[in-house]
């Protein structure tokens, strides 16, 4: 191996593999980044809410290392159909699987798929623009929407939902999600968690943006903030979220509306039992939930007889992402991740198949924020660069570039994707945009500058 720098392939080109890409070069290596769509960044592009910016520069950090010497960015190249695993483990001496949680999970219950019953994961992708999801059409003519979940998305998207026009217009949501956004009749929209306020997973500064909205009041029943006995103990030992979080809400529930034309309204202790309607959503069925310690000594949400419909047009179900399996590669379908031992991806005999790693939420379940990534990829880089040291690594031969040309497929360069970052760019600056994004395939492979 001293005669050569070891060379390896990422795949997945999100914040995960990005910082595994980074890690690599550090030591040394020669990288290529191995991206199913044209463009890079992952959910830094097509997760991150369009109204938080700041979150979203963490890309000048993943173009700085793009720039490095030893790295390549293959975009338009789909692993399992333009080139399997087997092959890519041929050509490089390692390959990390960064892929990410694709999809969501379900919640299990009669209805989750009526028309109207949304993944918020296609919810975001689409106000994000991302090319695989733009013909979906998200029916926002109703009075009042649903989210299903306490996480960070399930507040990226209700507030998104209560965004006005002067909000939305100086961030990157799409021309048609401001449209539908601004042009629905929506009056309320409800965040149903299933435990109470103080084991809610939002984080401090998100809930804190619901208070700050323009169009839309924040709307919490104090009845919800008496806490039970467990939640009172684990929040005197909380001096950070969850406290934080319950000051936020005792704040939000001594509010009295102001009568903006919106009511963003938060819920605790419901589970929903089934969605409701003739064809499409009309209604959600909801139990109302006690809380109790189980035997691990976790809070868990118990449900009551106490039931309780309410209209909806629409349910947006936030209760998590979830990992894909890559045929080929193996896959714990328990838990939606690659099966793993510090990133070395194991058999089903759980043992470590030398050359293979992964990182990021493929490898550890989708937690944490961007950053949590770095730390991942960073302790996967850590055990290639032990396999290389060791003489683990198979010797990896060929070369990716070759042969996507003799294939005859299209593929874009970094520079291509800077084509289309340019292009974006220059479209939102006279309307004082950060970009407006292509958002369709074959625009975005004319500005990549495919090559072939
Ligand atoms: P998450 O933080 O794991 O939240 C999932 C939510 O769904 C929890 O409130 C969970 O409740 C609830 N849930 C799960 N199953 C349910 C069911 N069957 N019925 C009702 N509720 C259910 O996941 P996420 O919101 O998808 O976020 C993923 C990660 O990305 C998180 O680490 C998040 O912090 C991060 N993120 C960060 C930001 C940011 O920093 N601004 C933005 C977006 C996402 P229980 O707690 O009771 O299980």
């Amino acid at each position: 191996m001293a005669e050569r720098a070891l060379r390896a392939a990422v795949v997945g080109s999100g914040p995960a593999g990005f910082y595994a890409a980074a890690a690599l070069l550090a030591r040394g290596a020669e990288v290529d980044l191995i991206e199913r769509l044209p463009t890079p960044w992952g959910l830094v592009r097509f997760g991150v809410a369009p109204d938080h910016p700041e979150i979203k520069a963490v890309s000048r950090v993943f173009e700085k290392t793009a720039k490095e010497p030893g790295f390549r960015f293959f975009g338009n190249v789909d692993v399992g159909k333009s080139v399997s695993p087997a092959e890519l483990a041929s050509i490089y001496d390692a390959v990390i699987y960064t892929v990410g949680a694709q999809t969501d999970r379900r919640m299990g219950i009669p209805g989750e798929d009526l028309p109207g019953s949304w993944p918020a994961t296609a919810f975001v992708a689409w106000y994000n623009g991302h090319p695989d999801f733009q013909d979906l059409h998200f029916d926002l003519s109703g009075e009042r929407a649903i989210v299903v979940g306490n996480g960070n998305v399930a507040m990226d998207v209700a507030r998104m939902l209560a965004l006005t026009h002067d909000e939305l217009h100086p961030t990157d949501t799409t021309h048609a999600a401001i449209d539908a956004i601004t042009g629905s009749g929506l009056r309320e929209i409800v965040m149903l968690g299933r435990r109470g306020p103080a084991q809610a997973a939002f984080t401090n500064p998100e809930l804190k943006e619901l208070g700050e909205l323009a169009g839309s009041d924040v709307v919490v029943d104090p009845a919800d903030l008496v806490l039970d006995p467990a939640s009172e103990a684990a929040l005197a030992e909380d001096r950070s979220t969850a406290r934080r979080n319950v000051d936020l809400l005792r704040e939000y529930a001594r509010r009295e509306p102001t009568g903006k034309p919106r009511r963003l309204v938060l819920r605790f202790c419901v589970s929903p039992v089934a969605i409701l309607g003739d064809g499409k959503v009309e209604q959600i069925e909801v139990v109302r939930n006690t809380l109790a310690v189980d035997e691990s000594g976790q809070i868990r949400a118990v449900a009551t007889g106490e039931r309780e419909t309410i209209p909806c047009g629409i349910v947006l179900r936030s209760v998590g992402y979830r990992g894909v399996a890559l045929p080929g590669v193996p896959f714990d379908d328990q838990r939606g991740v690659i099966p793993n031992a510090e990133g070395r991806v194991l058999d089903p005999a759980g043992s470590p198949i030398p050359g293979l790693y992964c990182a990021g939420w493929i490898k550890r379940g989708p937690s944490g924020v961007i950053g949590t990534n770095k730390k991942d990829a960073v302790e996967t880089v850590e055990r290639v660069f032990e396999d290389a040291d060791a003489g683990r690594l198979p010797l990896g031969t060929g070369d990716i570039e070759a042969l996507l040309v003799d294939r005859g497929l299209p593929f874009v360069e970094y520079s291509g994707w800077e084509a289309i970052d340019e292009h974006e760019r220059g479209l939102g600056a006279p309307h004082g945009r950060p970009r407006v994004k292509l958002v369709n395939w074959d625009e975005l492979l004319g500005h990549g500058r495919t090559r072939q």
